[in-house]
């Protein structure tokens, strides 16, 4: 089977790998598997893989090709795969908080070869249905951006009629800015160009602060201008610079929480007295729960979030689509496909 690999720092090249083995788990031929952020970090180096050569992708769906007699799936099942092979057995793990596991077997495309191939095989607890009205390719988004904003959603603690900014219009943000919605949140997105202000409120953003040559500098002021003078309640980070952080503490109402998702080489840089009189938190999320998948495709069955794709690509061509994630022209995210 073909499978997208790093063979060497830097170098993505199609490699051929034997056909999987169906002995220690449920094997799924891919259908599709979006393309992230993530697999970037891996191209530039940010995150060394295990070894060389390294299968990348983190998200993927597809369809069940074999199974063990005991297992609950059968073969034709549609199913989104959940990438965390956790170890079931930890505090973390028997209280439905596997992605923070104390002892994971490890994550396809972080440690263990990625879902950029054919077919892969996990276990059975790894996968999770998918309604006939859930498309593969909009699953395959959920088993990343969709399920990382149910969660970050959830660890916020939101509740009815608060308001949330969320800054980054790329994949994640899209998700957050629907899962706050379905939670009863006014929603203000932060999008540095128009057509991702426009992609923020079919997304159901109330309002949008469009980036101008100053950057985030004039964030605080316009976030406390479009609530009433306050400040939100919770500001979704999906870009993590020390600029953004800054601005999204300064953006919040007393007791506000910044929700920490994104990240770059960058610090955190702010005193803490910024933090302490307006008892500001700042919360981090770490992907999602097997059931936040589950959550994710049952919000998607019923309408309240869905997956913007941009562009559709073939296996081979997983390097096109991550040159233009670098060049940040992707508008929702691009997903590579299998026929
Ligand atoms: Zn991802
Ligand atoms: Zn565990």
């Amino acid at each position: 089977m073909k499978a997208v690999a790093l063979e060497a720092p830097g170098s993505l090249a199609v490699i051929e790998l034997p056909e999987p083995s169906d002995a220690v788990g449920v094997t799924v031929r891919l259908r599709a598997a979006g393309v992230c952020g993530t697999e970037l970090h891996f191209l530039d180096g940010m995150i060394p893989p295990p070894s060389f050569p390294f299968v990348l992708g983190h998200e993927g769906a597809g369809v069940v090709s074999a199974a063990p007699a005991d297992s609950r799936w059968k073969i034709g099942d549609r199913v989104a795969i959940y990438n965390l092979i956790s170890c079931g057995l930890c505090h973390w793990c028997r209280t439905g908080r596997e992605e923070v596991c104390a002892n994971p077997v490890g994550q396809l495309g972080f440690n263990l070869d990625g879902t950029f191939r054919d077919a892969v095989v996990v276990p059975d607890g790894n996968l999770v249905a998918l309604p006939d009205n859930v498309s593969f390719e909009e699953a395959a988004l959920l088993s990343c951006s969709g399920m990382t904003a149910v969660h970050v959603t959830r660890l916020a603690g939101v509740a009815l009629g608060e308001t949330a900014l969320v800054d980054g219009i790329g994949g994640v943000g899209l998700m957050v800015i629907q899962a706050c919605v379905a939670a009863g949140l006014s929603v203000i997105g932060i999008a540095d160009s128009e057509s991702k202000a426009d992609l923020a409120r079919q997304a159901g953003a109330r309002d949008v602060i469009v980036l101008g040559d100053d950057g985030y500098e004039a964030v605080p002021a316009a976030a406390k201008e479009l609530t009433g003078g306050e400040g939100a309640d919770y500001f979704f980070e999906l870009v993590g610079t020390s600029a953004s952080i800054t601005a999204g503490i300064r953006s919040l109402r007393r007791h506000g929480a910044v929700m920490m998702i994104g990240y770059t080489s960058e610090n955190i840089n702010i005193h803490p007295i910024e933090l302490i009189l307006s008892e500001t938190k700042i919360l981090s999320s770490v992907a999602a729960s097997r059931n936040d998948l589950e959550t994710a495709v049952a919000l998607c069955s019923q309408g309240k979030m869905s997956a913007l794709i941009d562009t559709r690509y073939p296996l081979e061509e997983a390097g096109i689509a991550l040159e233009r994630l670098r060049a940040r022209t992707v508008h929702g995210r691009n997903v590579l496909v299998w026929e």
